[in-house]
């Protein structure tokens, strides 16, 4: 199938579009790619989205001036055509108590970092000590035990995440299939990290294409072998190239 209209395209950020970085503000992002995606979203009449753990304005600070359909923070707040829905850290009093509490075990710890994302938070530990990532992660490990039921843990490269129970990415990606100019067609998944393997079980259960970018065990059907990889690949589809993801490499 090489139809553009045939396809929507979920991509994640961090690790699929842009190389992960010492720290989450530290991504730089290539030039060349706010134009391809924009590029290839017209082309696909505008079925493109990103689907990150992310606020969506730090997306937006990253991928300016384009502004595109983005799920953020997993999926607790979703952009479609402009109007948000979602996200606001008034809804969520019981995390807010506990943030304060997981700056306090982590504040001493050298080179950990809590990102307070709102509706949800997340604790970095990538260049901290063996020791202290230890420590950085029984913290989050043990808030995420306390507020249990409404909210899940969900552990990344380096990073803890407590977000909303409901919010995942495959429910962005199906919330976004439900409306235009998405429905109707198949979701295409780009994802690097073991967070994003739940989407992927998402979308090959929805007849889609899952493509896990980097190493490791996956449930994906494609792979590719990082975001350098990612971003060649989406400049060939930009440009005019079949958009044939069935036909990437195997995982
Ligand atoms: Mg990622």
């Amino acid at each position: 199938m090489t139809d553009p209209s045939a396809f929507a395209l979920f991509l994640d950020f961090d690790g699929t579009l842009v190389e992960i970085a010492p720290r989450p503000d530290q991504v730089v992002v290539a030039p060349g790619l706010v134009p391809t995606l924009e590029l290839l979203r017209a082309r696909l009449g505008g079925a493109l989205a990103i689907v990150t753990g992310r606020p969506i304005g730090v997306i937006d600070e990253f991928l300016a001036p384009a502004r595109f359909d983005t799920a953020g923070l997993h999926g607790v707040e979703r952009r479609l055509d402009g109007a948000v829905s979602g996200g606001g850290a008034e809804d969520h009093p019981e995390l807010r108590a506990r943030i304060a509490r997981l700056h306090e075990m982590v504040g001493g710890l050298d080179a950990v970092l809590v990102e307070d994302k709102g509706a949800s938070v997340a604790v970095h530990w990538r260049l901290a000590t063996p020791a202290d990532a230890e420590r950085a992660q029984g913290a989050v490990e043990a808030v995420a035990a306390e507020l249990a039921g409404a909210y899940r843990l969900q552990l990344g490269k380096a990073v803890g995440e407590i977000v909303p129970a409901s919010a995942t990415k495959g429910h962005a990606i199906r919330a976004f299939l439900r409306e235009a100019p998405y429905a109707g067609r198949r979701p295409v998944f780009l994802g690097d990290d073991r967070t994003d393997e739940w989407a992927f079980e998402t979308v090959n259960a929805d007849g889609g294409v899952s493509i896990r970018v980097g190493s490791g065990e996956t449930v994906a059907a494609r792979r590719l072998a990082d975001p350098a990889a990612v971003r060649a690949l989406l400049e060939r589809w930009a440009e005019g190239s079949p958009i044939d993801p069935d036909v990437l490499q195997p995982a």
